[in-house]
Protein backbone atom coordinates (compact mmCIF):
# COMPACT_ATOMS: atom_id res chain seq x y z
CA UNK A 1 0.00 0.00 0.00
CA UNK A 2 2.96 2.46 -0.63
CA UNK A 3 3.59 2.15 3.04
CA UNK A 4 7.06 3.31 4.97
CA UNK A 5 9.36 6.15 4.82
CA UNK A 6 7.04 8.12 7.25
CA UNK A 7 8.29 11.79 8.48
CA UNK A 8 10.92 12.29 10.91
CA UNK A 9 10.17 15.54 12.76
CA UNK A 10 11.52 17.61 15.11
CA UNK A 11 9.77 18.93 18.10
CA UNK A 12 11.52 21.22 21.33
CA UNK A 13 10.52 18.82 24.71
CA UNK A 14 11.50 20.06 27.92
CA UNK A 15 13.95 22.45 26.07
CA UNK A 16 15.80 19.43 24.12
CA UNK A 17 15.30 19.40 20.36
CA UNK A 18 14.14 15.21 19.42
CA UNK A 19 13.12 13.62 16.34
CA UNK A 20 9.93 12.09 15.78
CA UNK A 21 8.97 9.29 13.35
CA UNK A 22 5.34 10.19 12.65
CA UNK A 23 4.58 6.34 12.05
CA UNK A 24 0.66 6.98 13.05
CA UNK A 25 0.56 7.70 9.42
CA UNK A 26 0.58 4.51 8.27
CA UNK A 27 -2.37 2.98 6.12
CA UNK A 28 -4.23 1.27 9.41
CA UNK A 29 -2.81 4.21 11.57
CA UNK A 30 -0.20 2.32 13.49
CA UNK A 31 3.55 1.36 12.84
CA UNK A 32 2.42 -2.06 13.37
CA UNK A 33 2.05 -2.27 9.21
CA UNK A 34 5.47 -2.14 8.56
CA UNK A 35 5.42 -5.70 10.11
CA UNK A 36 2.17 -6.85 8.51
CA UNK A 37 3.58 -6.25 5.21
CA UNK A 38 6.47 -8.51 5.24
CA UNK A 39 4.62 -11.24 7.91
CA UNK A 40 1.52 -11.19 5.03
CA UNK A 41 3.14 -11.33 1.82
CA UNK A 42 5.10 -14.39 3.17
CA UNK A 43 2.37 -15.76 3.77
CA UNK A 44 1.03 -15.28 0.49
CA UNK A 45 4.58 -16.23 -1.13
CA UNK A 46 3.52 -19.58 0.54
CA UNK A 47 0.37 -19.89 -0.26
CA UNK A 48 -1.24 -19.77 2.53
CA UNK A 49 -5.47 -19.20 2.42
CA UNK A 50 -6.29 -18.31 5.99
CA UNK A 51 -4.33 -17.25 9.26
CA UNK A 52 -5.58 -16.26 13.38
CA UNK A 53 -4.04 -13.62 14.82
CA UNK A 54 -4.05 -12.41 18.23
CA UNK A 55 -3.28 -8.60 19.45
CA UNK A 56 -4.55 -6.12 21.47
CA UNK A 57 -6.21 -4.44 18.25
CA UNK A 58 -3.77 -2.38 16.31
CA UNK A 59 -1.72 -5.68 14.84
CA UNK A 60 -5.13 -7.21 14.02
CA UNK A 61 -5.93 -4.12 12.09
CA UNK A 62 -2.91 -4.39 10.51
CA UNK A 63 -3.28 -8.32 9.58
CA UNK A 64 -6.64 -7.98 8.65
CA UNK A 65 -5.65 -5.13 6.06
CA UNK A 66 -2.85 -6.61 4.32
CA UNK A 67 -4.88 -9.72 4.41
CA UNK A 68 -8.06 -8.26 2.34
CA UNK A 69 -4.95 -6.54 0.08
CA UNK A 70 -3.97 -10.13 -0.23
CA UNK A 71 -7.24 -11.75 -0.46
CA UNK A 72 -6.37 -13.96 2.69
CA UNK A 73 -8.94 -14.77 5.15
CA UNK A 74 -8.32 -13.99 8.91
CA UNK A 75 -9.74 -14.82 12.15
CA UNK A 76 -8.17 -11.60 14.96
CA UNK A 77 -8.81 -12.84 18.64
CA UNK A 78 -8.57 -9.73 20.49
CA UNK A 79 -9.48 -8.99 24.36
CA UNK A 80 -13.07 -7.93 24.63
CA UNK A 81 -11.64 -4.70 26.45
CA UNK A 82 -10.41 -3.45 23.43
CA UNK A 83 -10.97 0.16 22.21
CA UNK A 84 -14.18 -0.15 20.05
CA UNK A 85 -12.82 2.01 17.16
CA UNK A 86 -10.28 -0.80 16.99
CA UNK A 87 -12.39 -3.43 16.26
CA UNK A 88 -15.02 -1.59 14.06
CA UNK A 89 -11.85 -1.19 11.96
CA UNK A 90 -10.82 -5.11 12.31
CA UNK A 91 -14.20 -6.21 10.89
CA UNK A 92 -14.32 -3.17 8.12
CA UNK A 93 -11.29 -4.88 6.55
CA UNK A 94 -13.71 -7.83 6.01
CA UNK A 95 -11.46 -9.89 8.55
CA UNK A 96 -14.00 -12.27 11.77
CA UNK A 97 -13.27 -10.69 14.81
CA UNK A 98 -13.47 -13.17 17.93
CA UNK A 99 -13.96 -11.11 21.08
CA UNK A 100 -12.17 -13.23 24.40
CA UNK A 101 -13.17 -12.60 27.94
CA UNK A 102 -10.42 -11.76 30.10
CA UNK A 103 -6.87 -10.67 29.99
CA UNK A 104 -5.11 -10.26 26.77
CA UNK A 105 -3.27 -13.80 28.23
CA UNK A 106 -6.35 -15.62 27.47
CA UNK A 107 -6.69 -14.04 24.51
CA UNK A 108 -3.37 -15.67 23.28
CA UNK A 109 -4.37 -18.91 24.41
CA UNK A 110 -7.18 -18.67 22.38
CA UNK A 111 -5.20 -17.75 19.20
CA UNK A 112 -2.88 -20.62 19.89
CA UNK A 113 -5.48 -22.97 20.21
CA UNK A 114 -6.71 -22.11 16.55
CA UNK A 115 -3.16 -21.51 14.81
CA UNK A 116 -3.18 -25.78 15.81
CA UNK A 117 -5.62 -26.05 12.61
CA UNK A 118 -4.73 -22.44 10.82
CA UNK A 119 -1.35 -20.73 9.82
CA UNK A 120 -0.51 -18.02 12.87
CA UNK A 121 0.17 -14.63 11.48
CA UNK A 122 1.32 -14.14 15.12
CA UNK A 123 3.28 -10.28 15.50
CA UNK A 124 4.71 -11.62 18.32
CA UNK A 125 6.43 -14.86 17.41
CA UNK A 126 6.89 -15.01 13.75
CA UNK A 127 10.16 -13.57 13.14
CA UNK A 128 9.08 -12.09 9.36
CA UNK A 129 7.56 -9.35 11.50
CA UNK A 130 10.63 -8.12 12.95
CA UNK A 131 12.12 -8.03 9.21
CA UNK A 132 9.23 -5.94 8.59
CA UNK A 133 9.66 -3.39 11.51
CA UNK A 134 13.31 -2.98 10.87
CA UNK A 135 12.60 -0.55 8.33
CA UNK A 136 12.02 1.81 10.70
CA UNK A 137 15.91 1.80 11.57
CA UNK A 138 17.22 1.75 8.03
CA UNK A 139 14.60 4.62 7.42
CA UNK A 140 15.74 6.74 10.29
CA UNK A 141 19.34 6.35 9.60
CA UNK A 142 18.40 7.46 5.53
CA UNK A 143 16.51 10.91 6.64
CA UNK A 144 19.68 11.54 9.09
CA UNK A 145 22.03 11.60 5.91
CA UNK A 146 23.48 7.71 6.84
CA UNK A 147 23.65 8.65 10.42
CA UNK A 148 22.58 6.54 13.32
CA UNK A 149 21.17 8.58 16.21
CA UNK A 150 23.00 8.01 19.67
CA UNK A 151 19.80 7.38 21.68
CA UNK A 152 15.90 5.97 20.70
CA UNK A 153 13.26 5.81 23.03
CA UNK A 154 11.18 3.32 22.02
CA UNK A 155 8.01 1.67 23.55
CA UNK A 156 7.74 -2.13 24.77
CA UNK A 157 4.95 -4.35 24.84
CA UNK A 158 5.62 -7.76 23.53
CA UNK A 159 8.76 -5.61 21.73
CA UNK A 160 8.23 -5.93 18.05
CA UNK A 161 9.34 -2.42 16.88
CA UNK A 162 11.53 -2.34 19.71
CA UNK A 163 13.79 -5.81 18.55
CA UNK A 164 12.86 -4.64 15.03
CA UNK A 165 15.16 -1.52 15.31
CA UNK A 166 17.72 -3.37 17.10
CA UNK A 167 18.44 -5.85 14.68
CA UNK A 168 17.86 -2.73 11.90
CA UNK A 169 21.32 -1.11 13.58
CA UNK A 170 22.85 -4.62 13.61
CA UNK A 171 22.62 -5.12 10.25
CA UNK A 172 23.51 -1.56 9.61
CA UNK A 173 26.75 -1.59 11.94
CA UNK A 174 27.57 -5.15 10.25
CA UNK A 175 27.53 -3.92 6.82
CA UNK A 176 30.17 -1.25 7.98
CA UNK A 177 27.62 1.57 7.45
CA UNK A 178 27.11 2.54 11.42
CA UNK A 179 29.99 2.65 13.56
CA UNK A 180 27.86 1.86 17.07
CA UNK A 181 24.36 0.36 17.40
CA UNK A 182 22.36 3.46 19.19
CA UNK A 183 21.98 2.97 22.70
CA UNK A 184 18.33 1.64 23.07
CA UNK A 185 15.71 2.92 25.72
CA UNK A 186 12.28 1.15 26.41
CA UNK A 187 9.07 2.54 27.71
CA UNK A 188 6.69 0.29 29.58
CA UNK A 189 3.40 1.27 31.30
CA UNK A 190 4.38 1.13 35.05
CA UNK A 191 0.83 -0.66 35.91
CA UNK A 192 2.30 -3.56 33.46
CA UNK A 193 5.74 -3.52 33.08
CA UNK A 194 8.08 -6.94 33.54
CA UNK A 195 10.66 -6.22 31.72
CA UNK A 196 11.38 -3.24 33.41
CA UNK A 197 10.90 -5.09 36.64
CA UNK A 198 13.69 -7.68 35.31
CA UNK A 199 15.47 -5.24 34.11
CA UNK A 200 16.15 -3.47 37.55
CA UNK A 201 16.60 -6.68 38.87
CA UNK A 202 19.22 -7.61 36.86
CA UNK A 203 17.43 -11.60 35.63
CA UNK A 204 17.74 -12.57 32.23
CA UNK A 205 13.94 -13.34 31.86
CA UNK A 206 11.00 -12.14 33.13
CA UNK A 207 8.83 -13.19 35.82
CA UNK A 208 5.06 -13.08 36.75
CA UNK A 209 4.21 -9.97 37.95
CA UNK A 210 0.50 -8.61 39.15
CA UNK A 211 -0.89 -6.69 35.97
CA UNK A 212 -3.25 -3.03 36.65
CA UNK A 213 -5.08 -1.60 34.41
CA UNK A 214 -3.69 0.71 31.96
CA UNK A 215 -4.65 3.18 29.68
CA UNK A 216 -1.98 2.30 27.55
CA UNK A 217 -3.88 -0.89 26.14
CA UNK A 218 -1.34 -1.35 23.42
CA UNK A 219 1.45 -2.43 25.19
CA UNK A 220 0.01 -3.96 28.24
CA UNK A 221 1.94 -7.02 27.60
CA UNK A 222 2.41 -9.44 31.06
CA UNK A 223 3.96 -11.78 29.37
CA UNK A 224 6.19 -10.92 26.42
CA UNK A 225 7.41 -14.04 24.55
CA UNK A 226 10.58 -12.74 22.82
CA UNK A 227 11.64 -11.35 26.68
CA UNK A 228 14.86 -13.07 27.23
CA UNK A 229 15.85 -11.27 23.24
CA UNK A 230 14.60 -7.79 24.73
CA UNK A 231 16.83 -7.69 27.86
CA UNK A 232 19.94 -8.85 26.06
CA UNK A 233 19.24 -6.03 23.28
CA UNK A 234 19.06 -3.77 26.07
CA UNK A 235 22.14 -4.84 27.89
CA UNK A 236 24.24 -5.25 24.48
CA UNK A 237 23.41 -1.33 23.58
CA UNK A 238 23.90 0.28 27.01
CA UNK A 239 20.20 1.01 27.10
CA UNK A 240 17.55 0.67 30.57
CA UNK A 241 13.75 0.80 30.43
CA UNK A 242 11.58 2.97 31.91
CA UNK A 243 8.49 2.89 33.86
CA UNK A 244 5.83 5.48 33.62
CA UNK A 245 2.96 6.29 35.33
CA UNK A 246 -1.13 6.44 34.26
CA UNK A 247 -0.83 10.42 35.07
CA UNK A 248 2.47 11.26 33.34
CA UNK A 249 0.77 9.04 29.95
CA UNK A 250 -2.15 11.69 30.45
CA UNK A 251 0.10 14.98 30.69
CA UNK A 252 2.01 13.28 28.11
CA UNK A 253 -1.44 12.87 25.71
CA UNK A 254 -2.31 16.21 26.12
CA UNK A 255 0.69 18.12 25.46
CA UNK A 256 1.26 16.52 22.42
CA UNK A 257 -2.61 17.04 21.30
CA UNK A 258 -1.17 20.60 21.73
CA UNK A 259 1.55 20.21 19.53
CA UNK A 260 -0.43 19.38 17.11
CA UNK A 261 -0.26 15.10 17.32
CA UNK A 262 -3.72 13.40 18.07
CA UNK A 263 -2.10 9.97 19.17
CA UNK A 264 -3.42 7.05 20.83
CA UNK A 265 -2.72 6.85 24.96
CA UNK A 266 -0.09 3.82 24.02
CA UNK A 267 1.68 6.09 21.97
CA UNK A 268 2.06 8.79 24.59
CA UNK A 269 2.98 6.47 27.04
CA UNK A 270 6.27 6.31 24.78
CA UNK A 271 6.47 10.17 25.15
CA UNK A 272 6.21 10.25 29.00
CA UNK A 273 9.23 7.72 28.62
CA UNK A 274 10.97 10.24 26.46
CA UNK A 275 9.93 13.17 28.76
CA UNK A 276 11.78 11.03 31.71
CA UNK A 277 14.80 10.29 29.74
CA UNK A 278 15.25 13.94 28.92
CA UNK A 279 14.67 14.82 32.62
CA UNK A 280 15.58 18.32 33.05
CA UNK A 281 19.19 18.25 31.96
CA UNK A 282 20.20 19.58 28.00
CA UNK A 283 21.06 17.09 25.92
CA UNK A 284 23.87 16.76 23.17
CA UNK A 285 23.40 13.85 22.09
CA UNK A 286 20.45 13.21 19.12
CA UNK A 287 17.51 11.38 20.39
CA UNK A 288 15.03 9.79 18.30
CA UNK A 289 11.66 8.56 19.42
CA UNK A 290 8.97 7.49 17.76
CA UNK A 291 4.66 8.61 17.97
CA UNK A 292 3.45 4.38 16.74
CA UNK A 293 -0.54 5.03 16.93
CA UNK A 294 -3.14 7.26 16.03
CA UNK A 295 -5.67 8.90 18.50
CA UNK A 296 -8.87 8.14 16.69
CA UNK A 297 -8.55 4.42 16.96
CA UNK A 298 -8.87 5.16 20.91
CA UNK A 299 -10.47 8.15 21.39
CA UNK A 300 -13.30 6.96 23.57
CA UNK A 301 -10.70 5.50 25.87
CA UNK A 302 -9.31 9.63 26.48
CA UNK A 303 -13.49 11.12 26.77
C1 LIG B 1 1.77 -2.56 19.39
C2 LIG B 1 1.95 -1.17 19.80
C3 LIG B 1 3.04 -0.76 20.58
C4 LIG B 1 4.06 -1.69 21.16
O1 LIG B 1 4.47 -2.69 20.37
P1 LIG B 1 5.08 -4.06 20.91
O2 LIG B 1 5.48 -4.77 19.72
O3 LIG B 1 4.01 -4.80 21.66
O4 LIG B 1 6.21 -3.72 21.80
C5 LIG B 1 3.16 0.60 20.82
N1 LIG B 1 2.27 1.49 20.37
C6 LIG B 1 1.21 1.12 19.65
C7 LIG B 1 0.25 2.17 19.22
C8 LIG B 1 1.01 -0.21 19.34
O5 LIG B 1 -0.05 -0.56 18.61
Amino acid sequence: MNEGFTPLEGIDLNGNCVLLKIDYLFPTGSYKDRGATVLISKMKEWGVQKVVEDSSGNAGSAIAAYCAKTGIECDIYVPQYTSPGKLVQIQAYGATLKRVKGSRERTAEKAMEAASKIPYASHCWNPFFLHGTKTFAFEVWEQMDWRAPDTLVLPIGHGTLFLGVYMGFKELKEAGRIKRIPKLVGVQSASCAPLYQAFKKGWKETKQIEKRETIAEGIAIAEPVRGKQILEAIRDTDGEILAVTENEIGVALKEMGRKGHFIEPTSAATIAGLKKYLGKKRHKETVVSTLTGMGLKSAGKML
